[in-house]
């Protein structure tokens, strides 16, 4: 029975993982533990040759790299959505690749945002991701109105969020509902399709932040009729640093005009006519706004097809046996040490990493960064840990959990100050 906390049965579940062999697709650092594929996915062998093929094109087309070549850039946002669609439950025209989270946002937000009458506030939580509340707020401020309308909906326990106290939220006074998918800190996943029905009974529109759940979970933004969505590609789709983000619109709003106009939201066809009256595409390409960012969207091009390969189906179910794993581990090795499991225990509830909570974690982090163990801290005393299905083995989360435990009976993280770094 205690077989299971040895590292020979890690070894032995490594050796039955279907998804073994997409470990040697990425860069491993040497022995060193990567737990931070949530904050910044690894480069991949296709990411990086999609790059030097993207450099290619420029060398060789110059200008007409914009529609010669294999990957021609007029087209790559939408083609590179097409690709992310299955990602997402989406149909092909729902998604386009296209400018950063942020300003995606901004995008919806400007696009949806229409308040009337007394339907004038927006409804958000108050565990997201703080650019997301800043937009927010902006956005409120662009339309006249103050930060008392923003109805962050509140935690009981500082880590989850309950669905039926958003349901209650939904009040009369809400225009627009704007959610993560999955909370960054303790990984909890919403119920999008029940949050999503709640909003459409009560006439208010819903988006969602999905920067931790793409590529980590299946969703079905299209079947649950979700209004739209908007993520990261840098985190578990390992476009790197800085890579292009993308965005869904449901079909039934395609037509309404972008909040944000520019000239790529144009109809491709009538784009280059450099008319001033906006013909906006027909389909969510509409929500771009400038030329894209071809050279920061072209590791997106080898990233993805692995996600083809390995089928999200399979990523989550290994996922799901990875972070149990480290559960498990976790309680059984580091039962003195006043760790909190932070993160949803049930597996229909828990994102892609595992939430740690200590007192002396940023010092912790920084002793198992010294320990070539990569995790990453969250103020004031949070300590996320994710072990990827594409790239991290159980051999990984077994040595993570020894090392943590080393670090915590030899009180090696005494050596350092408890204070967060300038990133973290
Ligand atoms: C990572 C993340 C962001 C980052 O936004 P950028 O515009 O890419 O900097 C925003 N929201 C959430 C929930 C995130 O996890």
């Amino acid at each position: 029975m205690e077989e299971i906390y040895t590292k020979t049965y890690a070894k032995n579940l490594d050796s039955q993982d279907e998804l073994r062999a997409f470990r040697n697709e990425f860069y491993l650092e040497n022995e060193c533990v990567y737990m931070d594929g949530n904050s910044l996915g690894l480069m991949s062998k296709r990411a990086e040759q999609s790059v030097y093929d993207l450099l290619a094109s420029w060398k060789e087309y110059a200008i007409d790299g914009w529609t010669e070549g294999n990957q021609p850039w007029y087209y790559l946002s939408e083609s590179l959505g097409e690709k992310m669609a299955g990602l997402v439950g989406a149909e092909k025209e729902e998604v386009v690749v296209t400018g950063s989270t942020t300003v995606n946002l901004h995008q919806l937000v400007s696009t949806f945002y229409k308040p009337e009458g007394s339907r004038t506030k927006i409804l958000a939580d108050s565990l997201n991701f703080p650019s997301d509340i800043y937009a927010l707020k902006a956005q409120l401020k662009i339309k006249g109105y103050d930060d008392s309308h923003l109805i962050q909906v509140q935690s009981e326990d500082g880590h989850m969020l309950d669905e039926e106290a958003i349901i209650h939220a939904m009040t009369e006074e809400v225009a627009l509902i704007v959610l993560p998918s999955v909370l960054y800190r303790s990984g909890q996943i919403l119920d999008m399709e029940k949050l999503t029905k709640a909003a459409h009974e009560r006439g208010i529109k819903i988006g969602f932040d999905l920067c931790h759940s793409i590529g980590a979970i299946p969703h079905q933004l299209h079947d649950w009729n979700v209004d739209f969505a908007f993520w990261c590609t840098y985190k578990h789709l390992n476009g790197g640093p800085g890579s292009v983000a993308a965005l869904y619109v449901n079909e039934k709003h395609f037509g309404v005009s972008p909040g944000l106009a520019g000239w790529f939201s144009s109809n491709k066809e009538k784009q280059f006519d450099m008319e001033h009256t906006l013909t906006s595409a027909e389909d969510a390409g509409a929500f771009q706004i400038g030329t894209p960012h071809v050279l920061s969207a072209a590791p997106l091009i080898g990233a993805l097809d692995l996600f083809h390969e390995a089928g999200i189906e399979r990523i989550r179910r290994k996922s799901l046996q990875l972070t149990a794993y480290m559960m498990d581990l976790i309680e059984h090795e580091l039962k003195d040490f006043n760790f909190i499991i932070c993160n949803p225990i049930n597996d229909n509830r828990r994102g892609g990493h595992i939430y740690l909570e200590h007192s002396e974690a940023a010092r912790i982090c920084k002793a198992l960064k010294m320990k070539k163990v990569i995790p990453d801290f969250r103020k004031p005393s949070g300590i996320r840990l994710a072990p990827v299905a594409l790239y991290n083995s159980f051999e990984d989360v077994y040595d993570c959990v020894q090392i943590l435990k080393n670090i915590m009976q030899e009180k090696i993280y005494e050596q350092f100050s408890n204070e967060r770094e300038v990133v973290s």
